[in-house]
């Protein structure tokens, strides 16, 4: 009793007022998955109920689904997006000796792939303006070694795979396309994942179509290729105890391509969603003194629909900007502060690396803002009034 009246004192010498502002996350999951709950907990209790957690009904569906949404003749799920890229490069008979040419500017997992097969990688400087694999600078980098291309749609925005294509062409190549941060994004009409001789997918929850684990998946035009990334993710074997070859474990659960079967149709909202808080930022943002990225093609000989996994932007002022957004409670995050080339697990495999100046000079400048498709508009003018407000 006599605390209670304490408080009701505190409170009235000391009114609540709006000064202490919610903090605005890079990324709010909780959201999607209300709208989606009741038919995402239908969908996980189903599963619960049948008992068929390994290679269930759900999984064979949502590889169909996946296939025809992406336009494909095969999607092959399995554990992560990561192993979907170690599977592809198995899959293309891709190892030692070998040269896997790269972008410096991505997630450590598209190297790893290369070093898991005892390839070597190969890494070739970025487009200043897409942040991409610089396609006019790939061909400098093949020898004779060089076996595959993997392209990273980085951030949701199509590489400029038109002009890939016509040098894998040239140069006999095979190219895997990491599309770990783009689903959905389209290029010259086509998604990605579809273009080079396998797409690999991350469905981390994260993701532009998160599970709630990890899932993954490889998708290809080839149907006998098909057939060995079938085999290899799942112990090698054709039929049940016939292993033909020495695979791996590395399916997708049957739990997540339950909730992912879920998410699938609503995608393309997502991305929409996206690409408009996106617009948003660059209208609100195009006065600043500041690199915004492209909401459209970046090329002349390219046309790119991006699906925005992140709104990234470079500034001198990077370091003065996050902390401004850190004292506005506002969450941003560097993608990616090292380039993989000067990375120590990479240094350490392969010493002589050829410098990348554009992607170490864009690692210093990069800043990407909080970005997913429910994030509130109240929430997208904070953020820019306080960008703004922190570079003017
Ligand atoms: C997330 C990501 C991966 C790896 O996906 P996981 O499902 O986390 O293993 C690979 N490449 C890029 C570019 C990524 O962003």
């Amino acid at each position: 009793m006599m605390a209670y009246s304490v408080r009701i004192l505190i409170s009235l010498v000391n009114p609540p007022t709006m000064t202490t502002a919610t903090a605005i996350p890079m990324v709010d999951l909780r959201e999607q998955y209300q709208m989606l709950k009741t038919d995402i907990d239908a969908a996980v209790a189903d599963v619960l109920d049948k008992t068929q957690f390994i290679m269930g009904p759900n999984v064979e569906h949502f590889e169909t689904e996946v296939a025809a949404y992406l336009g494909v003749s095969d999607a092959i799920g399995c554990a992560n997006g990561t192993d979907a890229l170690h599977l592809a490069l198995l899959g293309l008979g891709i190892g030692p000796g070998d040269e896997v040419i790269t972008t410096p500017f991505t997630f450590i997992a598209t190297a790893e792939a290369i070093a898991y097969v005892g390839a070597t990688p190969v890494f070739v400087d970025i487009d200043p303006v897409t942040y991409n694999l610089d396609v006019g600078l790939v061909e400098h980098a093949i020898t004779e070694k060089t076996r595959a291309v993997i392209p990273v749609h980085l951030f949701g925005l199509p590489c400029d795979m038109h002009s890939l294509q016509m040098l894998a062409k040239k140069h006999n190549f095979v190219v895997v396309e990491d599309c770990a941060q783009s689903f959905g994004a389209k290029v010259d009409g086509r998604k990605t994942g579809t273009i080079g001789n396998i797409g690999s997918h991350s469905f981390f929850p994260s993701k532009n179509l998160g599970c709630f684990g990890d899932g993954g998946m490889l998708t290809t035009n080839d149907p006998e290729l098909a057939q060995r990334l079938r085999v290899l993710r799942s112990h090698g074997s054709t039929k049940q105890y016939h292993h033909t070859v020495i695979g791996y474990n590395s399916r997708l659960d049957e739990m997540q391509a339950a909730i992912l079967r879920q998410k699938l149709p609503h995608v393309d909202r997502f991305n929409k969603a996206r690409l408009r808080v996106a617009a948003t930022y660059c209208e609100n943002l195009q006065d600043l003194d500041i690199q915004l990225p492209v909401l459209n093609s970046p090329s002349a000989n390219s046309d790119a629909t991006p699906v925005f996994h992140q709104f990234t932007l470079l500034t001198d002022k990077r370091d003065e900007l996050k902390q401004a957004l850190t004292d506005a409670q506002i969450a941003s995050a560097v993608y990616y502060p090292i380039p993989l080339h000067q990375q120590t697990a990479i240094t350490e495999l392969m010493p002589i690396s050829k410098p990348c100046p554009q992607a170490e000079a864009i690692a210093q400048r990069c800043l990407s803002l909080p970005i997913y498709p429910e994030i509130p508009d109240e929430s997208i003018d904070r953020v820019c009034t306080a960008v703004r407000s922190a570079l003017q």
